[in-house]
């Protein structure tokens, strides 16, 4: 029923026949979900967007919390042929007007709680239903999806048709809808089933956030792809997960994942049944991966990705996987390092912009042209504007984002690398490294800096450990203490806003 539907055709062709395989394990409401279950639901949601006037190429905006529900409206909007449009639900009402205006979907599935809040403003800009979903399940669209039954041809979509548009973090100017077709979803999740060696019999912790490209596209496409099963929590909670690695094999995490499963008892014993644990979304500190393997024997894979390409390096599933190094470029995906300012491709080991092309890459950025134009090359490079530079033997290395650059005195100071120095003297947890506008050099070198709990360090002691592996101008003009990083849900450190702090 699904065979004219690219996406739909593969999310569903694992399990065909496996109807009774379970899906998901609901931790919240202790359900276990059958595929045949999970796809009734979501077939009986495709109807429900049918019978809203949703058609082919519509958009389905979405800002709820992280519940089955959601999971199921996602496959119900990709067989009917909709546009997945999913918000985080920390975005206030005015910046939902933005996303509304800007894409104009037929409908907002928002919280019982926000539907009067958000009634006016969608219908202001031409949205004509919104229905809710709430934290237990419950809602207007789960009550309209009850309503149905199942069954639904799905609609014919090819490779080429979009299947969601994300909204990228927006941390530099407004932020961009980056179009997301059948194809790019469907081949990055197909590509990381198999070097993940995924398969059904794998048990997969989500305890990611499903509005983000990590915990909806790579979390859910590949457990559904190798007709695997997932146990689904609302959010990640250190003790839940070590509780749940019992009954599991992998889990996909962000770094702080991982830093904060460290702090609790039994965790080695814990992860005796599992047999992968991947890490992505920020970078993890290799002295993350060297503690956890020292405790629990598993070396943590890293790979790396954005919302635009979906994931694009990972380390080897067999073979090293190098501390502090987001891999090798993905089979079927081509890896470039450029010059910021010519675009030519640096030498072997040397920093430049890393450029990625792909069947995993997007379609562009929605109703933005010339924002597409200027970072899509037309030989197909979409321009990531992370900082990298890649090893003789392939493995990539993220040393910042090249709006972090810090350019002080007419050098290049790259906050990586500075970090990497202040993260290694004995006491301090973490770091960022930061540009602020600065009289005499343009920008002045600041570091924020988080020390272990016990330690006690001064400013000038941590400066004179780090002066003699640093030359003098990328020494800090400044270390400030804090007590943690600000980051956000997906666990990056938000430097926009330590730079608006301390400038
Ligand atoms: P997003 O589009 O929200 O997924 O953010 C993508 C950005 O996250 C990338 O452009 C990188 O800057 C960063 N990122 C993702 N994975 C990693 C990683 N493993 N190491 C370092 N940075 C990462």
């Amino acid at each position: 029923m699904y065979d004219g539907n690219y996406l739909a055709h593969k999310l569903r062709a694992a399990s065909l026949g496996r109807e009774d395989a379970i899906f998901l394990k609901n931790h919240q409401t202790g359900e276990a979900v059958s595929y045949k279950s999970f796809f009734d639901n979501a077939e009986r949601m495709a109807k429900v967007l049918v019978s809203c006037g949703v058609k082919p190429g519509d958009r389905v905006a979405v800002q709820a919390p992280k519940t089955q529900a959601m999971l199921e409206l996602y496959v119900g909007s990709v067989l009917a042929g909709a546009v997945f449009l999913p918000l985080n639900p920390a975005y206030t009402g005015s910046e939902l007007e933005y996303f509304l205006g800007d894409a104009e979907p037929r409908l907002l599935v928002c919280e019982p709680t926000s539907v009067e809040t958000l009634t006016p403003i969608a219908n202001e800009r031409g949205v004509q239903h919104v229905l809710t979903i709430a934290a237990d399940e419950a809602g207007s669209l789960t009550l309209a999806r009850d309503a149905q039954t199942a069954g639904f041809m799905a609609v014919d979509r090819d490779q080429n048709d979009l299947a969601a548009i994300l909204y990228t973090s927006g941390t530099t100017g407004r932020s961009k809808g980056a179009m997301l077709t059948h194809l790019c979803l469907a081949s990055n999740s197909e590509t990381l089933k198999d070097y993940w060696h995924f398969d059904k019999t794998d048990v997969l912790i989500h305890a990611l956030p499903i509005f983000h490209t990590h915990g909806l596209f790579v979390a859910t496409n590949i457990t559904l792809m190798a007709g695997a099963s997932c146990i689904f929590l609302a959010k990640f909670d250190a003790n839940v997960v070590r509780d749940c690695m019992k009954d599991a094999t992998a889990l996909m995490g962000v770094p702080t994942f991982y830093v904060r499963l460290l702090e609790v008892e039994a965790l080695a014993e814990s992860t005796k049944n599992m047999r992968l644990f991947v890490s992505g979304s920020a970078p993890l500190l290799a002295e993350t991966h060297d503690r956890w393997r020292a405790l629990t024997g598993h070396a943590i894979l890293e790979r790396y990705g954005m919302t635009e390409t979906n994931m694009n390096t990972s380390n080897p599933y067999e073979g090293e996987r190098r501390a502090g190094t987001v891999g090798l470029p993905l089979p079927g995906v081509d890896v470039i390092v450029t010059d910021p300012h010519t675009g030519a491709e640096v030498a072997q080991c040397d920093v430049g912009i890393l450029e990625v092309r792909g069947p995993n890459v997007f379609a562009g950025y929605w109703r933005m042209p010339e924002k597409t134009a200027e970072e899509l090359r037309d030989n197909g490079f979409f321009i990531t504007g992370d900082m990298a530079e890649m090893s003789d033997d392939g493995y990539v290395s993220i040393v910042g984002r090249a709006k972090d650059l810090i350019i002080s005195g007419g050098l290049n100071v790259y906050p990586k690398e500075i970090e990497l120095v202040i993260d290694a003297v004995e006491g301090v947890t973490e770091s960022a490294v930061i540009g602020i506008p600065d009289p005499d050099f343009g920008e002045a070198v600041v570091a924020v800096v988080v020390l272990d709990r016990n330690a006690s360090l001064s400013s000038e002691k941590l400066l004179a450990k780090i002066a003699p592996d640093l030359a003098s101008f990328k020494h800090p003009k400044r270390v400030i203490f804090v007590e943690e990083l600000v980051r956000n849900t997906m666990g990056k450190v938000q430097k926009n806003t330590l730079r608006m702090r301390y400038a």
